[in-house]
């Protein structure tokens, strides 16, 4: 276990950018972002059609710009396994040394979900495959993944995933901070005792959050709701609204110890950058402070 309390785990999650305008902002973006030190990047596949030559080729280019580590996600439902490997080799050789081990979704009309079904069986291959070449992270569903018959068995599938050999996880975002600490200690209690990283999804969208939210499962409180929706096309009170709720998320978590944060930044800069600043850890060693949403 990796986990240090005094100094948590920062990341900024990307998917790649697919036309000239999206790689303008992806690479404002990482410039932003990569100047407040994070510990890893980590780079999307396939959600939104991506493929894994542009999750590669951004995996590679941010580590080029930044010098800062840059983790795959790598999915295995509907590949075959002989794909899966020279995926694997072909990180190797890139000096990946971090991966995000995923099942994925099959897209719709997609048949055949390929030898591995889920992610403890990814893990397992990547781990008789490679060794320990990989810290390879892992999902989490403080809420409980959509497809799981119940929580208790979603809890032992995420074990399934720990006892295959994951390092640590990143979870599906949450706005109810006792979920994820409920989900903690449930996990600990069946011996699960590897970092569990809160997964952070700053508000930016409302249309957007109300769409991911109900494909993931992920619960928006009511009372964010209604504000959101009260604010109309008012994007700027939204921005406002979503940077101090989420700021409050993170300083409860952060002063209940968790091992880190981890931001799924949309690649988008300057909502994650607010928080980050309003937290005060845009130097490694300060301490968690209070304050207003930064200006910008
Ligand atoms: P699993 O852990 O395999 O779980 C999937 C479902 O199957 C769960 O309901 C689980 O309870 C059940 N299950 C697990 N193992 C078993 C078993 N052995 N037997 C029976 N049931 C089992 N999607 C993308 O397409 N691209 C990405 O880059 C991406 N990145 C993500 C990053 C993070 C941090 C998170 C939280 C999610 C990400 N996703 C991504 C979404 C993810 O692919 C979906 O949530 C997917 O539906 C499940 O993936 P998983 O790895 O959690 O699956």
């Amino acid at each position: 276990m990796s986990a240090d309390k005094q100094k948590p785990n920062f990341s900024f999650e990307f998917f790649p950018p697919r036309s000239a305008e999206a790689q303008g902002k992806f690479e404002l973006t990482r410039d932003r972002l990569s100047a407040l030190k994070p510990n890893f990047f980590s780079v999307t596949f396939g959600a939104g059609g991506g493929t894994r030559e542009l999750t590669l080729e951004t995996v590679m280019a941010i580590t080029k710009a930044t010098g800062i580590d840059a983790a795959p996600h790598i999915s295995c439902i509907g590949f075959p396994i002989d794909n899966i490997r020279a995926v694997l080799r072909e990180y190797l050789d890139n000096g990946i040394k971090r991966v995000v081990a995923l099942r994925g979704d099959l897209p719709s009309g997609t048949t055949g979900v390929g030898e591995l079904r889920y992610a403890n069986e990814l893990v397992e291959f990547i781990r008789q495959e490679t060794g320990s070449a990989f810290h390879i992270e892992v999902a989490a569903y403080p809420e409980f993944h959509p497809q799981s018959a119940t929580a208790a068995d979603d809890l032992q599938n995420f074990k399934r995933k720990v006892d295959a050999g994951a390092d640590s996880a990143i979870t599906q975002y949450f706005y109810n901070p006792d979920a994820y600490f409920r989900f903690v200690d449930s996990a600990l209690s069946i011996g699960i005792d590897i970092p569990i990283v809160p997964g952070i999804m700053p508000i930016i969208n409302y249309t957007q959050l109300m769409r991911f939210s109900e494909m993931c499962g992920a619960e928006i409180p009511r009372w964010i709701v209604r504000r959101l929706r009260d604010f109309g096309d008012d994007r700027a009170s939204i921005r406002a609204f979503g940077i101090d709720v989420t700021t409050e998320l993170c300083r409860r978590l952060l002063e209940q110890g968790v091992p880190g944060l981890h931001f799924y930044s949309m690649n988008q800069y300057e909502a994650s950058e607010a928080i980050w600043r309003n937290l005060g850890i845009d130097t490694p060693d300060s301490e968690i402070r209070s304050g207003k949403p930064a200006d910008e």
